[in-house]
């Protein structure tokens, strides 16, 4: 094996201080340096840091100045965190910092995160892929500042009716129950809101897809949640063969041959 960079990025978990990594933990406990994604990762995770460790918020700092932070520091010889909630590889503009890093020779490696849309599914104590309803997940968003591949469009992936959870959305959710409508789901198709997976102010809210806008205002949700939607969450499913007892596999044998 070879040694592990100085550089790396942790995906801090959802929120609860508890789902990060042991990896990502050892990490945090050993850097020298850390920059926090400060809009979404809880800071209690920074109380593992040890004192004098240096911490940035990068909430307001740009590109250049958070790849300067991380790139003076590894020159300097220091150990450095770059923490990213969730998972690094959703949503977290991760590829942009490290095609930097990549210019300045700057080695590092990823420790991954618990997602807030796994999160959210046990929040909800969700099967995602449920036999005979969906064997698919599709993450996704509305289109915002970030554009969004024309031929990703909401209704196009609706249309799969697939288990779809949409981030970064909760500000287009008149226009999230549109697309998902076009593409064929209908107003009575499940869905869910959950605010602050896995925080201590967590909310899971049931609905349908043609209420999720009223169910949004009426808890006053407008941010840091996920909308879920498809036949996952409501009742119908067939059991899986994994446990049938008609069923053989590789580790078990079926009762009736
Ligand atoms: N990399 C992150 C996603 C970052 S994008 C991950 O893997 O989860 C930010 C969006 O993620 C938010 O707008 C919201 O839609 C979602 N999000 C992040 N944390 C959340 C949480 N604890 N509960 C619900 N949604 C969350």
């Amino acid at each position: 094996m070879t040694d592990t960079p100085r550089l790396l990025f942790v995906g801090a978990g959802p929120g609860a201080p508890d789902l990060i990594t042991v990896r990502g933990q050892n990490a945090l406990q050993a850097a020298d340096v850390v920059v926090y994604a400060g809009s979404l990762v809880n800071p209690a995770l920074l109380e593992n840091c040890k004192p004098g460790c240096e911490i940035y918020n990068s909430a307001p700092m740009t590109l250049e100045e958070i790849t300067d932070v991380l790139i003076r520091a590894v020159n300097a010889g220091k150990s450095v965190v770059r923490l990213h909630t969730g998972d690094p590889s959703l949503y977290g503009a991760i590829r942009e910092q490290m095609d930097i890093l990549d210019q300045h020779a700057i080695d590092y490696a990823v420790v991954p995160g618990v997602s807030s849309f796994l999160g959210a599914a046990a929040a909800l104590k969700a099967e995602l892929t449920l036999p005979s309803v969906s064997q698919t997940v599709i993450l996704t968003r509305m289109e915002g500042r970030t554009k969004v591949p024309t031929k990703e469009n909401m209704a196009g992936l609706a249309r799969h009716g697939a288990s779809m959870v949409i981030f970064l959305s909760m500000s287009l959710l008149k226009a999230l129950t549109e697309e998902l409508l076009r593409g064929g789901y209908t107003k009575d198709t499940p869905a869910a809101i959950v605010y602050k997976a896995t925080w201590p102010d967590e909310k899971t809210i049931h609905t349908t897809v043609g209420d999720l806008v009223d169910a949004a205002e009426s808890h006053a949700i407008t941010k840091t949640a996920l909308v879920l939607v498809g036949g996952f969450l409501g009742d119908g499913y067939a059991k899986s063969k994994l446990y049938d007892a008609d069923f053989s596999h590789g580790f078990r044998k079926a009762d009736t041959p």
